[in-house]
């Protein structure tokens, strides 16, 4: 080893641990075909509009893009009817929660709170720049304790993250808890940010009951996330953007290294945000699979949480293999889902909504994976009754 010096908040560090590729997958059971419903990806692949802008942009590769992406900047603002002076955008919402991180918080002397389990970039992120993190644990159903979120907060937090609709739980709060949340937070901390994380807002039965952003109503000491990679379909082109009070958007951008969103990415996501026809199948593919998902499951003896995105968290019957046993018999038959003990939930299992023959493949399989089960124990059972 040489005699580099690594700082010690990065000699500790766990590394974000990503749903498994197909590749990966393919490779190591030698599968023709394989289904990945595990990082909550869009069903339905890239938007046809997307894909075209791409091809036609391809040979400005040798370019760098404009600095401060002002034409995506433009359609954002216009699509949420707010000051351009608002948005942030990044190399995935990842970028922004970072360098909001890295803006606010002193290492060594700030604080940040976010709940237990949560997306784990939150307190990745916050380690990394050498901030303490502080959690609260969500309630045993995993709803919010917005309460007991504040009682984490003191004088030296700056920032406090929430997602909504919730990773990996799906749980969406009320529009108007969420509104309480910041009001109070702006009373006991007003240095503090409240960062909204609305990766998932479209997929919400009813946007307008659960987004404070899509309300119009945003108050001073918060900042929503929003992302190109789930109901646009380009989680691989790395874009993201943040909705900020203008101060602090104005920090971002001088923070933000200047090139982040690519010249390929920025196309896509203009390209995307004019696919109307593929986001609204989006849209309704998520919604019905959905349902069929927590259906099936539902009739397979699953207990299944409701989620108002586009994945949902479920635990498999009682007296049956183990979770983790459950999603590697998946894996050999060629679906990937999503394991949570990155998440502290060993006993839960993410799975995100495939289009319809994904849906139905996967059931298929928990059908098989769960009946072949109740066999083995029962002849277990046979055996010591002989
Ligand atoms: C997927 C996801 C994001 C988006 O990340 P990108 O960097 O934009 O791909 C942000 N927050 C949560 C909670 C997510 O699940």
């Amino acid at each position: 080893m040489s005699q580099i010096s690594v700082r010690q908040e990065i000699l500790a560090l766990k590394a974000y641990v990503p749903g498994l590729s197909i590749a990966e997958i393919q490779q190591k059971y030698n599968l023709a075909q394989v289904i990945k419903m595990a990082s909550n990806e869009n069903p339905l692949g890239m938007p046809p509009l997307a894909r075209e802008a791409v091809q036609r942009h391809a040979d400005m590769g040798f370019r760098y893009p404009q600095g401060g992406n002002p034409r995506l900047v433009e359609a954002l603002a216009k699509r949420h009817g707010l000051d351009p002076r608002r948005v942030v955008v990044g190399n995935g919402s990842d970028e922004i929660i970072d360098l909001l991180i890295r803006i606010l918080a002193e290492p060594g002397v700030h604080n940040l709170v976010c709940f237990e389990p949560c997306f784990s970039i939150y307190p990745i992120q916050g380690r990394i720049s050498g901030v303490e993190v502080r959690r609260h644990p969500l309630n045993a159903d995993f709803s919010f304790d917005f309460d007991g979120l504040l009682s984490k907060v003191d004088a030296n937090t700056r920032l406090v993250f929430i997602t909504t609709p919730d990773n990996p739980t799906g749980y969406c709060p009320p529009r108007d808890e969420v509104a309480q949340l910041a009001a109070k937070l702006a009373q006991i901390a007003p240095a503090c940010l409240l960062v909204i994380d609305e990766a998932y807002m479209d997929f919400a039965e009813s946007e307008p009951d659960s987004s404070l952003l899509a309300s119009g109503e945003l108050p001073e000491n918060t900042a929503f996330m929003r992302t190109f990679s789930k109901s646009f379909g380009l989680a691989g082109m790395r874009v993201g953007y943040g909705i900020l009070p203008p101060s602090l958007a104005d920090y971002c951008w001088r923070a933000r290294l200047p090139f982040s969103v690519n010249i390929l990415a920025e196309e896509a996501a203009l390209a995307a945000l004019e696919d109307t026809t593929f986001y609204s199948f989006t849209m309704q593919t998520v919604r019905q699979g959905r349902n069929a998902l927590t259906v099936g499951l539902t009739a397979l003896g699953c207990n299944v949480w409701p989620s108002a995105a586009n994945f949902i968290l479920f635990s498999l019957p009682e007296n049956t293999l183990s979770a983790h046993d459950c999603f590697e018999t998946l894996l050999r038959k060629g679906i990937i889902i999503r394991p949570l003990n990155s998440y502290n939930l060993p006993g839960h299992l993410r799975v995100s909504i495939g289009n319809e023959a994904e849906n139905r493949t996967f059931l298929l399989a928990m059908d098989e994976i769960l009946l072949q089960n109740r066999h083995a124990e029962a002849s277990a059972a046979n055996r010591e009754c002989k």
